[in-house]
């Protein structure tokens, strides 16, 4: 059996799987937030550390594991949250700052007028902002006392979530982190595929504080015994938006994965080609085995399910979220109303943080069920706009596109998953499990304990529930189409799913 824990932002879960990826067992558990200002998202990392303990020990003793039947565990957690502890005591020089922290945006400026955006995609992939973990490490190096002397002395180690955990489970054997992660720091150099010295010069801190970057399945040393009551070989580390990309088995170029929660995360495989944009999309890597690096382009939009949760409880034109699948919404003609759910700005490929929401084309007959019906239909426009950028990135990835696999509570609907795949005129296909991020590091840790021999048999296992495929014709598209503001990828083309509006570039 295979084990994984998935340490998201607001909850850990630890799952276990059979080696054909059935799940087993599983054990979730929700972890405080701490906002001590405005724009700053704490953890306490003990509070991390409890829950992922405390989900897995539940997962274990529920599917009756033992150091008999374990192949192996492995993690898959939220990316880019820092933190820094003591190498001798292994505790937390300060709270895990999150990923959503805003508090290091002053730095990032001063960075970016130093080096340049262009330059920093240029060697890690990603743009100056305080998203990234390089600047959260600066930060606790500056504010709390005595950090940035016992850093260059080596007493203290730095490390993406996953790092600490593999620290505490192993007792501070292993100080580690995988490619995916390290590529979330902005410290990675992608070609070399190590860290990158002249950033960590630029940015003051020490190489003595970071982990070694190690494959994504690979051997991270053995969960101590006192832990669980027996030893646990840890065998793959993954960040989650990669986890979900494995767990959907995306494994060649062109394959694409969009994660339907609150939020959207698209993540297209683009093999071992580094691709770079101009429209702010990441470049980021999606795995690494045996030292070989496929890459992928990121994607997000802000809001996703969370139109549907503001249907529900700011307008209650819904009582649930299940209501927006309802025969009322599929039997509601479509009358030209349109959603543009820009809550807090447009993420990709806008990257607007101005804009603000609006609900245009209503007319005396406009019913509550056209508005949720336009709630799903955005998302769809929202996701083909990204999708025009991303895949005119790479050849490749272009030439095998055949397919989204879409996971994340929004990916039950079945409206909005057929409009999704007539909008973007590709088959649209949701697997068994929808819990990817677990199922991903599972399948990883099976690669690395030498269950799976290769991707190929994770992807014989990797299991469609349904398929949508368009069914609009091209004329009604292209209709719906060209309604909306067609200026930023130029007018709608006849190809289904390419505009061909960024540059094409290696790094
Ligand atoms: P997260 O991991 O971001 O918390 P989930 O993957 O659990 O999100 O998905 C929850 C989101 O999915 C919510 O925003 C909810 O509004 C939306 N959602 C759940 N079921 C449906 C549905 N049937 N139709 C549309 N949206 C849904």
């Amino acid at each position: 059996m295979l084990l994984a824990i998935d340490q998201g932002t607001t909850s850990t879960r630890a799952i276990v799987t059979d080696v054909r990826g059935n799940f087993r067992a599983s054990a979730q558990q929700e972890f405080p937030q701490i906002f001590p200002r405005p724009g700053w998202v704490e953890h306490d990392p003990e509070a991390i550390w409890r829950s992922t303990i405390a989900t897995t020990r539940r997962a274990i003793r529920s599917a009756g594991i033992n150091n008999s039947n374990i192949a192996g565990l492995g993690i898959a957690n939220q990316r880019e949250t820092t933190l820094v502890w003591d190498r001798t005591n292994g505790q937390p020089i300060y709270n895990a700052i999150v990923w959503q922290d805003r508090r290091t945006a002053e730095w990032c400026q001063k960075m970016e007028s130093r080096i340049g955006d262009r330059e920093l995609g240029r060697r890690t992939g990603l743009l100056f902002d305080p998203y990234f973990s390089a600047s959260k490490i600066a930060w606790i190096l500056d504010h709390v006392s005595g950090a940035r002397s016992a850093a260059r002395a080596g007493r203290l180690a730095f490390g993406t979530v996953d790092t600490f955990l593999l620290w505490r489970l192993t007792s501070g054997r292993v100080h580690a982190t995988d490619a995916t992660n390290a590529s979330r720091t902005m410290l990675y150099n992608l070609r070399a595929q190590d860290w990158d010295d002249d950033l960590l010069r630029e940015f003051r801190l020490p190489r003595a504080l970071l982990p070694e970057i190690r494959d994504s399945a690979a051997d991270f040393g053995t969960a101590d015994r006192n832990l669980f009551g027996f030893d646990i070989p840890i065998r793959a580390i993954l960040g989650d938006q990669q986890a979900a990309l494995v767990g959907q088995a995306c494994f060649k170029p062109g394959m694409i994965k969009s994660t339907y929660g609150t939020g959207c995360f698209v993540v297209l495989n683009t093999g071992p080609q580094i691709v770079s944009s101009k429209h702010r999309l990441l470049t980021t890597v999606a795995y690494r085995l045996n030292g070989t690096s496929t890459f992928a382009l990121e994607g997000s939009i802000f809001v996703a399910g969370a139109a549907v949760q503001w249907l529900r409880d700011q307008l209650g034109i819904i009582r649930t979220g299940a209501d927006a699948s309802g025969p009322a919404i599929a039997r509601q003609e479509r009358t030209g109303v349109y959603f543009i759910p820009a809550f807090t700005g447009l993420g990709a490929p806008y990257w607007d943080p101005n804009a603000r929401g609006a609900l245009i084309g209503l007319t005396r007959q406009t019913s509550r069920h056209e508005i949720v019906r336009a709630a799903l239909e955005a998302v769809a426009y929202q996701t083909r706009d990204l999708m025009n950028v991303m895949a005119a990135l790479s050849e490749r990835a272009e030439a095998n596109l055949r397919a989204i696999r879409v996971d994340g509570g929004m990916a039950n609907n079945d409206l909005a998953m057929q409009f999704l795949a007539d909008q973007l005129g590709l088959k649209v296909q949701r697997p068994r499990s929808t819990e990817t991020t677990a199922l991903g590091a599972a399948f990883m840790a099976g690669l690395g304990a030498g269950v799976f021999k290769s991707l190929r048999d994770i992807e014989r296992i990797w299991q469609c529930d349904r398929i949508y495929s368009p069914k609009m014709p091209e004329d009604q598209r292209w209709r719906l189409e060209s309604c909306r503001s067609p200026d930023f990828i130029g007018p709608p083309r006849p190809s289904p799913n390419i505009g061909k509006s960024d540059e094409r570039q290696g790094i």
